[in-house]
């Protein structure tokens, strides 16, 4: 059976208002990404970090998924198995759009977690407040996204799907990422074909089988061409 990956990043929500972690230089949101999205920022100021994921969570309330967004649910409707759909996006826009079978590789902003069970809770696009955890009481509930310096606990997921790619006739399709917190690259190389869709040429084009630069919603179009190409 020949297979598809496709692989998101920031980019892909960047025209749904969404910021990229490169296009605000080192800031996210207006925030120093060291301060809010690592091990060492959430240890010496655990309120400042939740307050942070509790205003993006707010925020993504109002956004709307794009034509990008959309053309990834519709080939994962129409190929099922045939095509993984994995992000590296905290929003849930792939979702909005109809998407199935989502894997959110550093966590989704609609939940919180538990610290001390590991107890999940949806809170849609709420701020956590006071919150205590349902299952065991503990207050320590905290944002489900993976900071620098945590473990990815799908990260194996996405090992097993580049396997899956090497041992079969093969399409990785990477939108919207830099490539400079997963190495994007060199996941080409376990495909027999690769596309890239960025929104500038970088040092990683070289890498894939075909480029497509400019906006991920102008690109869709040729992007999904390419799938239904491939999968003919
Ligand atoms: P990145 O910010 O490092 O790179 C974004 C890439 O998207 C760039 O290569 C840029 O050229 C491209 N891009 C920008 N606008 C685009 C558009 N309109 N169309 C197509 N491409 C466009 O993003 P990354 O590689 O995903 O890594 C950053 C990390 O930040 C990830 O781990 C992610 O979890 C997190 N993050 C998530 C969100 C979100 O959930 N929406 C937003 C910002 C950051
Ligand atoms: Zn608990």
């Amino acid at each position: 059976m020949k297979k598809v990956l496709i692989l998101s990043g920031a980019g892909l929500s960047a025209e749904s208002g969404l910021k990229t972690f490169r296009d605000s230089g080192g800031l996210w949101e207006n925030y120093d990404v060291n301060e809010v999205c690592s091990v060492q920022g959430f240890a010496a100021n655990r309120a400042k970090v939740l307050k942070f994921y509790d205003k993006l969570r707010v925020e993504l309330k109002d956004k709307v998924p794009n034509k990008a967004h959309e053309m990834i649910a519709r080939v994962k409707e129409k190929y099922g198995d045939q095509i993984s759909v994995m992000t590296q996006n905290v929003d849930d826009l792939l979702e909005r759009a109809g998407c199935k079978d989502v894997v959110h590789l550093h966590g989704f902003l609609p939940q919180i977690r538990c610290e001390n069970c590991d107890f999940i809770e949806n809170i849609g696009y709420d701020v956590m407040g006071e919150r205590k955890c349902k299952s065991c009481g503990s207050d320590k509930m905290r944002h489900d996204i993976v900071m620098f310096g945590e473990q990815a606990p799908f990260y194996g997921v996405l090992y097993d799907e580049l396997y899956a790619l090497r041992m079969s006739k093969s399409l990785f399709v990477c939108i919207g990422s830099s490539g400079e917190v997963l190495d994007v690259a060199s996941f080409a190389s376990f495909a027999s074909f690769s596309i890239l869709n960025n929104l500038e040429a970088s040092s990683i084009d070289h890498a894939f089988s075909k480029c497509f630069i400019g906006r991920a919603t102008a690109m869709a179009e040729k992007i999904e061409h390419e799938i239904d190409e491939f999968l003919a």
